[in-house]
């Protein structure tokens, strides 16, 4: 019997070993990876540049707690906001410590202008954690159900739609702040109009909101920009980064601009392991490996190479309402439930994901070469046409 608590339907293979966008499994197969992790291993598995940089780092200094200066800390955060355009961080170990962190930064921002009952617009389909804060944000009853009471404070509008946002404001003069996803990750690859971000970064300068912005999934690199906002110049004045920053060590970070830079002063949030110096080395070693790589630039021609090959095989096929995607962010959206497809890319040696339930969901490890990635493109339609039992 297993100790674990049973959270998680586990595909029944175990991993021993990876190598760059490889995993070999406890029987010694080998799988190609398309989800890396869930957008974390960007790098690829067993990175040598960053594996050495934890090593080394291991054997110097893992941890010493905030209450002493941490070179590597202010060394990341510098390089982190000169990248993203922002002005200062806040260092945590995960994606929802980081948006717990933004929440935090809202409600401060709201109680310094003496609203009694500050209000987050966020969006229908959207992920921000499974903490109490960052459930009740995300827009989904599923994660939700049997933790009310939720917390308040969040007011949900459909995604890609900014005239809800103007109504809500029209209603409710306590906005705070808009957080929105640039892409829907865990909501299925949904990707919004054009302008739509430029739009709510109008709509937030001109109301005085905070635009918060959650990249966990879409930073650094991943869409073919260091961050999804860059498509836009939609600039935030809060973000969120996490997955793929630590290459698998855990760390998140919620940097902010502006106003909202120097909202958290003394004793106003904390965290034990959070920026420690193994974690902030993993990370510096990130930021210059996709830096000295060029991985925007690669993420978005080997994405628009998968998208255009996916469309191909695909496209009209019955049973597939759209192919879609961004940069290595990629989806493919079934007319019907489909979680199996996860097994039988795994039986034909690819890891892929399946997420909202109809969309299978593609994010390689950016280092994928191009024969890689034309090899995703045939297992993943094979697949496909075979769950949906098309030849
Ligand atoms: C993964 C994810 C999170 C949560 O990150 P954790 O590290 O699992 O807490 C939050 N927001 C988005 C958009 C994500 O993709």
């Amino acid at each position: 019997m297993t100790h674990v608590m049973p959270t998680y339907s586990r595909l029944p293979v175990t991993f021993v070993r990876g190598e760059g966008a490889y995993l070999w499994d406890a029987q010694g197969r080998k799988y190609l990876d398309a989800l890396a992790g869930v957008a974390v291993c960007a790098l690829g598995h067993a990175n040598p540049d960053i594996a050495k940089a934890i090593a080394d780092q291991a054997g110097k200094l893992i941890h010493t707690s905030n209450w002493y200066q941490i070179e590597l800390q202010e060394r990341l955060g510098e390089q982190l906001c000169r990248v993203a355009g922002m002005d200062t961080v806040f260092f945590g170990n995960s994606g929802a410590e980081a948006n717990e962190a933004a929440i935090k930064l809202a409600r401060l921002y709201g109680n310094n202008k003496k609203l009694r009952n500050p209000t987050i617009i966020v969006t229908e389909g959207s992920f921000h954690g499974r903490t109490l804060a960052t459930l009740s944000a995300s827009g989904n009853r599923r994660i939700q159900a049997g933790f009310e009471p939720l917390v308040g404070g969040f007011n949900r509008v459909p995604y890609n739609d900014v005239a809800a946002v103007r109504q809500v404001a029209e209603h409710n003069p306590e906005v705070v702040a808009v957080l929105v996803e640039p892409v829907l990750g865990e909501g299925g690859i949904v990707i919004p109009s054009p302008g739509y971000l430029a739009q709510l970064r109008a709509l937030c300068s001109e109301r005085g909101w905070l635009l918060m912005l959650d990249e966990i999934q879409t930073g650094l690199c991943r869409t073919g920009r260091w961050f999804a906002y860059q498509h836009e110049n939609a600039q935030p004045d809060v973000m969120t980064v996490a997955k793929a920053l630590g290459n698998g060590v855990p760390i998140g970070a919620c940097l902010a601009r502006g106003e909202a830079a120097h909202l958290f002063q003394l004793g106003k949030h904390g965290s034990t392991y959070g920026g420690n110096p193994l974690a902030c080395r993993a990370a510096l070693a990130v930021l210059e490996r996709l830096e000295a790589g060029r991985f925007e630039e690669r993420a978005a021609r080997l994405g628009k190479h998968i998208l255009a090959g996916l469309t191909a095989r695909l496209d009209g096929v019955k049973g597939v309402k759209q192919v879609r995607g961004k940069g290595l962010m990629l989806g493919i959206e079934l007319d019907r439930p489909c979680k199996e497809v996860m097994l039988k890319a795994l039986e034909r040696g690819l890891l892929v994901n399946v997420t909202a339930d109809k969309t299978v969901r593609l994010l390689p490890p950016l280092i994928i070469s191009d024969p890689e990635a034309g090899q995703i493109v045939e297992v993943v339609s094979d697949t496909v046409r075979d769950f949906l039992g098309v030849s």
